[in-house]
């Protein structure tokens, strides 16, 4: 008994002498979703800037630290943890402090007062990266150190795509960063102006890690994945990981031969941006034709939808808007659609036309579900519903069920519409009661 204590005593000094070493920690805002709900949330990038070392530390909690035991915290604030940061920023040695992600890269004088260094674009190479005079300085890719995955259970991601279960373990990879083709609301642009490909064999060592991880679903973060040259070489390596992969492509780069080889290596959903029905885009020309073809191959189609707030206030602009797009459906028959409301983001060509819409208290609710561009919190609040209802209709739809595939599967996808049921259907009910 004696011994055991006296074990765990110097077990427990271990962790201290350990800890008092110069940490560097890793932090996320808004802090990792690490409720094992159904909340789609995937590893952070940040892992990918953590330098080697055992005095490194990835945090799930956003709590206050010792500052006296640490070296560095190294931030990834994202437009919606904004609020979160400056708080938590404020309890913390600001010479201590370095952040990165996108709002640093396209605000960082909002940081300036909160941060040591403000790191803007992609960055891999800690150490070089922060020695870099000024406080504002660019992000340095190396492409020599692995993500951090010993930091981090992938066990806590979570994707909401069709036939995944719960339990499932998902993992994830980017090849590249940036796409050119401008689309005016994209984002992408901003944290990679041009095609940033991860050479060959970074890749291979990172896919070697992966394997290890036994991952049963692959999601390519690519923004649009067929745009490298050799994506082919990629995509084959990435198969070697025998995962159910998914990933982005733009219309405009798929095509029979593009659509034959992903199938051949694993490819099970590809994620097309269907974007505003209203707007004609120019990657959009050929999409019909390109979801006839993704079925002959057996791949599933994923939809992501884009709704101005703007362009649906009154119940007449609403319902024309939703017939289209429930029509859209009918004919391209998506195995998954996705609703986001428009976020303007500075620096897009959208920008000058919607700023003014946007202040700071917005921030927190660029998470795309938010209908924030509208201030009447109930007109605001059915929007968001009627996002979801018209999902959920097409979805529970004889037309789906018979023509597309069965709903009610108890996949993530069926299980996470099924909690937004849940919350949505009260809190509608309730406006209903307080219509203005
Ligand atoms: S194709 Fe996709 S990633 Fe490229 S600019 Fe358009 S929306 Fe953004």
């Amino acid at each position: 008994m004696k011994e055991n204590r006296t074990w765990r005593k110097i077990e427990f000094n271990d962790i201290l002498s350990h800890r008092k070493k110069d940490r560097i920690i890793g932090l996320a805002f808004p802090a990792q979703n690490k409720g094992f709900g159904l909340k789609s949330t995937l590893e952070p990038a940040v892992l990918s800037v953590l330098p080697s070392g055992n005095n490194v530390e990835f945090s799930l909690d956003n709590i206050d630290f010792n500052d006296n035991d640490v070296k560095y915290y190294v931030c990834s604030v994202y437009i919606s943890g904004f609020d979160e940061f400056k708080i938590w920023a404020e309890k913390h040695n600001r010479k201590k402090i370095i952040v990165g992600g996108y709002h640093p890269t396209t605000f960082p004088e909002e940081f300036i007062r909160y941060a040591e260094k403000i790191v803007q674009g992609p960055c891999d190479n800690f150490y070089d990266t922060i020695a870099q005079e000024g406080q504002i300085v660019n992000g340095i890719l190396s492409f020599k150190n692995l993500p951090r995955y010993d930091l981090y259970d992938i066990k806590l991601n979570q994707q909401v795509i069709p036939d995944k279960k719960k339990e499932d373990r998902c993992g994830s990879v980017w090849t590249s960063q940036g796409c050119p083709m401008r689309c005016d609301f994209c984002c992408s642009p901003m944290m990679a102006p041009s095609l940033i490909s991860k050479p060959i064999s970074a890749l291979k060592k990172e896919i070697a890690q992966i394997k290890k991880l036994s991952p049963k679903w692959l999601f390519i973060r690519d923004e649009n994945f067929p745009l490298q040259k050799d994506w082919k070489n990629r995509l084959d390596l990435i198969s070697e990981t025998k995962a159910k992969i998914y990933l982005f492509a733009s219309a405009n780069l798929l095509n029979k031969e593009v659509l034959r080889f992903m199938k051949e290596k694993g490819v099970y959903m590809i994620c097309l941006g269907l974007e505003d029905i209203t707007v004609p885009y120019e990657k959009n020309k050929k999409l019909d034709e390109v979801v006839d073809l993704i079925k002959i191959n057996k791949i599933y189609t994923y939809l992501s939808f884009i709704v101005d707030p703007l362009k649906i206030v009154g119940r007449e602009a609403g319902e024309e808007f939703y017939q289209k797009l429930m029509h859209r459906f009918h004919e391209l028959k998506p195995e998954m659609v996705c609703g986001n409301f428009l976020m303007p983001f500075r620096g897009t060509k959208i920008w000058d036309k919607y700023y003014q819409y946007v202040g700071p208290d917005d921030y927190k609710h660029y998470d795309s579900k938010t209908a924030f561009l509208i201030k009447n919190p109930i007109a605001r609040e059915k929007m968001q519903f009627f996002m979801f209802w018209y999902q959920w209709q097409y979805y529970t739809s004889d037309f789906y069920n018979k023509n597309v595939r069965k709903f009610a599967v108890n996949d993530t996808l069926y299980q996470r519409f099924c909690e937004l049921y849940d919350e949505y259907t009260p809190r509608y009910e309730k406006l209903w009661d307080v219509r203005p």
